[in-house]
């Protein structure tokens, strides 16, 4: 059995939004409830931890379990593994990817078992071609091979014991860490990636918002 730890937890600043941007409303409904309609019907999910803000733990649904979250991703992430019942899979989910689908959770759990990997992120093969330039400036340094790279994404499935261990690293690796999975990497663990649909992109932006708005309202619509 696995247990879903989704992050909720963040401000949002992004978007433009009064409140946290998963409470933010899309298609009539809280960003966040979004990603929960999706993991309650993953027959192998029985427990939804929930990282909020620490003054609006009521937005949480009695379902799930609400922790607050911390100032940085990763310490969200800590804290709602802390409140998780032991389980070997856990799952880690932005609540900003609302799009999210109750399959592609499913593709990630059984992806893990297939692989034998420490950890499985759904991902997309960038169409992009991505330049690095100087640090602090706009000179191109190297074109990278786009043909080896993905831009990640969650959700990202872990075994626990492998989550567990990366998110005991010290507070400025973890504050520096935008995903889980880059822990595991800088641990020698296996890290593989899961082809996910470009539907599932996170909301970033107020144009993003209006993308997920049309998106989402069909499909509540269906
Ligand atoms: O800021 P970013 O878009 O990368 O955040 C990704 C996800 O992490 C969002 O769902 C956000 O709510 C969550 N987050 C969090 N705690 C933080 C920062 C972000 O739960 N301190």
């Amino acid at each position: 059995m696995a247990v879903a730890l989704v992050v909720a937890a963040g401000r949002g600043e992004r978007l433009g939004s009064r409140g946290p941007k998963a409470l933010a409303s899309v298609a009539g409904r809280p960003m966040l409830e979004w990603s929960l309609l999706a993991l309650r019907s993953v027959a192998a999910i029985e427990t939804i931890v929930v990282a909020l803000p620490a003054d609006r733990l009521d937005a949480a649904p009695a379902d799930v379990t609400a922790v607050a979250g911390g100032d940085t991703r990763s310490e969200s992430v800590r804290a709602a593994l802390d409140a998780a019942p032991r389980s070997e899979v856990v799952i880690v989910h932005d609540a900003a990817r609302a799009l999210v689908t109750a399959e592609l959770f499913a593709a990630a759990i059984a992806e893990l078992e297939l692989t034998g990997a420490d950890a499985v992120v759904a991902a997309a093969p960038v169409t992009d071609t991505i330049k690095q330039v100087s640090e602090g400036g706009r000179i191109v340094e190297l074109t990278l091979d786009r043909s080896r790279l993905w831009a990640v994404q969650t959700p990202q499935v872990f075994r626990r014991a492998a989550l567990g261990r990366a998110l005991a690293a010290p507070p400025e690796l973890l504050a520096a860490a935008t995903d889980d999975a880059w822990l595991i990497e800088r641990q020698g663990g296996t890290v593989a990636v899961l082809p996910a649909p470009a539907e599932n992109f996170k909301i970033t932006t107020p144009l993003d918002l209006r993308v997920a708005e049309l998106l989402l309202g069909e499909r509540a619509g269906r």
